[in-house]
């Protein structure tokens, strides 16, 4: 069986540094379909000798300083809807804001296994960051740093056990 993994959270957390990580040279296509789908990218990423496709969310424009549109929530949860599991990031070095607490809720709804990540965790200011994000009751954070390569033999270990 193939599996989807969607990445959801807030803004600037990471989530297409991991997509970029994860897909690699693999980026299967950009997706242009209108509406709400069209900021979402597929591809297929490779964890370790598992192999899912990933989708990458983009949440909201850049320019627009409203947390929350309409269409940044379609677009999640069309995502999360699609998904067979869910990668929900947060950033380790600006700690939770109540953008991510919202987005937790909307994750925590789906009732879809969630693989939480505390990105950015590289360093000592990381791993402390990481903690805070207990505090979400999504269980147990993954420190990761998408950009660095660090974390990614737990993130392949916490794969395994949700799929
Ligand atoms: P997105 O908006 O959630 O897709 O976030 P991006 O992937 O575009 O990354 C937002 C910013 O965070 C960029 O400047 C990245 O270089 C940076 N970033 C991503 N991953 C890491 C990481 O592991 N550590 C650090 N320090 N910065 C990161
Ligand atoms: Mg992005």
């Amino acid at each position: 069986m193939h599996f989807t993994i969607a990445i959801i959270g807030r803004p600037n957390v990471g989530k297409s540094t991991l997509f970029n990580r994860l897909v690699g040279k693999k980026l299967a296509l950009v997706d242009d379909r209108p509406g709400v789908t069209r900021d979402r990218r597929e591809g297929e990423a490779q964890l370790g000798d598992l192999e899912f496709s990933i989708v990458d969310t983009a949440g909201l424009e850049q320019s627009d300083p409203d947390s929350l549109t309409g269409r940044m929530r379609a677009q999640t949860e069309a995502a999360i809807e699609g998904a067979d599991a869910i990668f929900f990031v947060i950033d380790a070095r600006t700690g939770l804001t109540p953008t991510d607490r919202h987005f937790g809720d909307l994750v925590r709804r789906s009732g879809k296994p969630i693989i939480l990540i505390a990105n950015k965790a590289e360093g000592k200011v990381g791993t402390a960051g990481a903690y805070e994000a207990f505090d979400l009751g999504l269980g147990e954070p993954i420190a990761l740093s998408a950009e660095h390569g660090d974390g990614f033999s737990e993130l392949y270990a916490a794969v395994r056990e949700a799929l």
